[in-house]
């Protein structure tokens, strides 16, 4: 099987420390594997896009020595196959329409389940589209982080595929795509480790292959906050890349060179011996 990787940041602000780590930790292990390292750019919401994001993320990652096998996927362009997935789903009655409002489901408990709408059907507005969750509990054993178990129907409920303003939610392009891409292997931050059973549960609705999963430990502030592109915590500056690759690489306990004076001669010697086995298996870590 010939490996592929990915990384897919959202656009929605500048390239920071916590997805330089996803970038560098999914690369090394597709170039470990002697496989492709693709790129998605996650711009499916454009309420939540910094404008000049994608295209200044784009353009960083060549400076960080982090070049991609294949021109990049946007999920903005993908529209015809989120709606192909969505009409599978709704054909076989696996999703229905949901008019509650947010505060209604905090209410009730904050988890929809058992298709049971809250809000009565209003005719006249758009739904938003939630796929029925049954009482299953799925479970895979994370790289990383080890077995994981989650019961969907307790802990996730019947969950949002396309939103009120029509735009479809993140989890049926995120699955729709990781299988247009063939990718075999999702290497991402460990605040999506609860997501997964999400994703593979739709990986099964929609007969799509279910990759590997390796969740990096999620860097953390000083404050014990991740780290997040919205808060516009630190961007990284692509014009010098050498001190925030070393702190990547070092905050994934990879060992490298003291002497390389590029990035992408960093990434060779942290390339050599590097073992995806011998990644942190932290759920967290000070960043
Ligand atoms: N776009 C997501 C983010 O930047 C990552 C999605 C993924 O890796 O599945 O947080």
């Amino acid at each position: 099987m010939n490996y592929r990787g990915r990384f897919a940041p959202s656009p929605t602000g500048l390239l920071h420390f916590g997805s330089l780590v996803a970038a560098v930790g999914s690369w090394l292990c597709a170039r470990h594997a002697g496989g492709q390292w693709l790129l998605r750019v996650d711009d499916i919401d454009p309420p939540r896009e910094a404008a000049g994001s994608a295209q200044a993320i784009l353009a960083a990652l060549p400076a960080f020595g982090l070049a991609a096998d294949a021109p990049p996927l946007f999920q903005s362009q993908r529209r015809a196959a989120y709606d192909e997935a969505f009409e599978r789903l709704r054909a076989a009655d696996l999703v229905f329409p949901c008019w509650c409002s947010r505060t209604q489901l905090a209410e009730a408990g904050g988890i929809h389940r058992d298709g049971h709408c809250i809000a009565r059907p209003q005719p006249a507005r758009p739904p938003a589209w939630r796929l029925r969750v049954p009482d299953v509990t799925i479970a895979f054993d994370d790289a990383l982080q080890g077995r994981q178990r989650q019961n969907l129907r307790d802990e996730a409920g019947d969950f949002v595929i396309r939103r009120v303003e029509g735009f479809y939610a993140y989890h049926l392009a995120c699955v729709v795509d990781d299988a247009f891409q063939g990718v075999t292997e999702v290497v991402r931050g460990n605040d999506l480790l609860d997501s997964t059973p999400r994703q593979i549960w739709l990986q099964r609705c929609l007969s799509l292959p279910t990759p590997g999963y390796r969740h990096l430990p999620l860097a953390l502030d000083a404050g014990g906050r991740k780290l997040s592109k919205s808060e516009q915590a630190h961007p990284l500056n692509p014009a010098d890349p050498m001190p925030a690759l070393r702190r990547a690489l070092a905050f994934l306990d990879v060992q490298t060179s003291a002497t390389s004076s590029t990035p992408q001669a960093l990434l060779a010697a942290a390339l050599d011996g590097f073992e995806p086995a011998c990644l942190p298996h932290a759920a967290t870590r000070p960043a």
